[in-house]
């Protein structure tokens, strides 16, 4: 039975057609769906009656179920939700003054095993249909119920203001499915966020960068993690495939549309690996021409992970060279950690399917400010 959290506006107006329904009808269940939480064919009171029982005979709402639900002491919020086949997958809220931003995956487990990530050490299990990803924003709005009992949020009435897709998984690694729970987040009967409000999160896979960039460009992050290529091999072996060079062109093509003027360089920082001055100094000659800010984020521990984080000294440090060199570094704050809801820390439970030796499931994700 088909689920409606599965269709963005376009997609939901074709299952109409194929009812002899209008197009404004899709309109009209959408915002029943998105904008009033509405899960209940029933409850669309200015539905007409027939389409009501079209729908209740052949179609569902329904979101992944929640299995947990752990409020961290600094108010950081996180669900694992069960995406069948003993996987599941965690999302996190995490409220700040003036906005609220939800971390959102895109996958069960991640394929592309860079060397720091309790995600990809796990091994890929699946990808997340668009139901499974726009449910999640779909539930934590019903969870976290409307802005006006909490006195912060948007003025739509709504405490998530900001989506990152910077959970479990690789975005980009599952593309259609990212992009139709993408446009319903942008959707003006859906959620209605802005380009600038919704952001990927990508390891740098450059076609699927290109291909973001055509098909619904948003605010992008890359992770970058390392100035060089033989470092960042290493690190995040998709580096292999897509060289720094190439990455670095693709981010700048990606400016051409994007909703904001710079790209946001994600960097882990791992102590004694890719944390020093030197470092620092490379990153500010390789992004020389490309319009960006940085987030570094000190590594989160998870056992065996055979990387330490480094001392607060050392990062203020290297985030010193960036400013002075007139890029505007950020680190990110840990949130959540009280709940492994930090960065890096998602783990859900997800079905090892690589038989790595040192994979076991973890608490998995990290999140973002
Ligand atoms: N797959 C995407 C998005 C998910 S990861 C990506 O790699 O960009 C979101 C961010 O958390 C990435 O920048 C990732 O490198 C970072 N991360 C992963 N493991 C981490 C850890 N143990 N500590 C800190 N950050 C980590
Ligand atoms: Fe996958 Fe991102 Fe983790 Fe790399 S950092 S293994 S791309 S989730």
């Amino acid at each position: 039975m088909p689920n409606l959290l599965d269709y963005d506006l376009d997609g939901l107006a074709a299952w109409f057609a194929g009812l002899e329904e209008k197009p404004f009808r899709a309109r009209q269940v959408m915002r029943w769906i998105h904008r009033e939480g509405c899960d209940d064919f029933g409850a669309m009171t200015d539905v007409a009656r027939a389409l009501r029982a079209k729908l209740e005979a052949q179609a569902e709402i329904r979101a992944p179920a929640l299995l947990r639900d752990s409020l961290s002491a600094d108010g950081t919020r996180k669900w694992l939700f069960d995406v069948g086949g003993a996987n599941a997958v965690e999302t996190v809220f995490i409220p700040e003054a003036g906005r609220g931003t939800l971390c959102v995956s895109s996958q069960a487990g991640c394929a592309l095993d860079c060397a720091f990530c309790a995600t990809g050490r796990q091994g890929f299990n699946r990808n997340l249909g668009t139901a499974e990803i726009v449910g999640q924003l779909w539930l934590a709005n019903k969870l976290l119920g409307p802005a006006g009992e909490r006195g912060d949020g948007e003025d739509n009435g709504r405490v998530i203001s900001n989506v990152v897709m910077m959970g479990m998984g690789e975005p980009l690694a599952n593309f259609d499915n990212v992009v139709a729970a993408l446009r319903v987040m942008l959707d003006d009967h859906a959620y209605g966020l802005s380009r600038r409000r919704v952001t990927v999160s990508t390891s740098g896979i450059v076609p699927a960068i290109d291909r973001l960039r055509e098909e619904c460009p948003v605010a992008l992050a890359v992770s970058l993690h390392a100035p060089d290529d033989a470092l960042r091999d290493r690190l995040a072996p998709i580096n292999r495939k897509y060289p720094l060079r190439d990455l670095m062109a693709a981010c700048r093509r990606y400016l051409e549309r994007a909703p904001r003027d710079f790209v946001t360089f994600e960097y882990v920082m791992l102590a004694g690996v890719n944390d020093s001055d030197a470092h620092a100094r490379a990153l500010v000659a390789l992004v020389r021409e490309t319009p960006c800010k940085f987030n570094l984020i000190p590594f989160n521990p998870f056992p065996h992970s055979g990387f330490a984080r480094p001392p607060v000294e050392r990062v203020r440090r290297f985030a010193s060279i960036l400013s002075e060199a007139g890029i505007v570094a950020t680190t990110r704050k840990t949130r959540g950690g009280d709940v492994a809801a930090a960065c890096g820390q998602l783990a859900g439970q997800v079905q090892d399917r690589t038989r790595r030796a040192s994979a076991r499931p973890l608490p998995m994700m990290e999140v973002c400010s």
